[in-house]
């Protein structure tokens, strides 16, 4: 698949860049409370979780160039759903519901947990997830929790260490380092902010990357 992909690029020369994915175009698709209501499961695409707060609505709409892509996902009621982006006809971003919020009661916690295993465990689509975490308190209960379901299902993982303006360079850095020597070598570890428009190049190669090899 990727070879015949790479054979049209070579062939067509100057059309790989029109091959890139142009993340500015990205567009709602639709919110999904279960598994049954998401687009079907074809062509490829990348999700997107991490706790509340963490900077996931900023950094898709930093990503797309775009103020208010994601803030549907804020609308009352659309917290808890799968809310999909369409990059084209064959790719697509997922912004899956962010998790850890203290103030949700334990029900409505059960209640992601079981949606967003269902959605993790049998979506052919996913590629690859971007963990979000807060540059100033990463690796939490529920980041680890989703390091692990990640290592298990053999699923690419790339972590945005968010709001990396709130440090200075060095800090920067180190919380960079000791996060990347704190996860397994699958994973993949960069430093982000969405105002100051920080990794936006990396991020957007790492998810070119894991999407470039969609069946057409
Ligand atoms: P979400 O709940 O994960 O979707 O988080 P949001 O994207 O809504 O961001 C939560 C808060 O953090 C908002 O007040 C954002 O303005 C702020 N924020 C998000 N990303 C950054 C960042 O990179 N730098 C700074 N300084 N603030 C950020």
């Amino acid at each position: 698949m990727r070879g015949a992909l790479y054979n049209k690029v070579s062939r067509c020369g100057p059309l790989l860049l029109k091959m890139s994915i142009t993340f500015n175009q990205a567009r709602f698709l639709i919110s999904a409370a279960k598994l049954s209501q998401c687009p079907a499961d074809t062509g490829a695409e990348v999700a997107f979780c991490g706790r509340s707060n963490a900077g996931k609505s900023s950094a898709i709409n930093a990503l797309c160039r775009q103020k208010s892509l994601a803030r549907t996902s804020k609308t009352p009621g659309r917290t808890q759903l799968i809310n999909f982006f369409a990059l084209d006809e064959h790719r697509k971003l997922v912004d899956l519901p962010g998790y850890g919020y203290a103030k949700v009661p334990m029900a409505v916690k059960d209640h992601w947990h079981k949606h967003l295993d269902e959605y993790l465990r049998n979506r052919q689509a996913l590629r690859g997830m971007i963990l979000l975490m807060d540059i100033r308190h990463p690796l939490k209960e529920f980041d680890v929790m989703m390091l692990e379901w990640c290592a298990e299902a053999e699923l690419p993982l790339h972590i945005l260490l968010t709001k990396a303006d709130k440090l200075k360079k060095g800090p920067q850095k180190s919380s960079v380092l000791a996060v990347r020597r704190a996860v397994p070598d699958f994973v993949t570890v960069q430093a982000f902010s969405a105002p100051k428009q920080v990794g936006l190049d990396e991020l957007g190669a790492k998810i070119q990357y894991w999407l470039e090899d969609v069946e057409e």
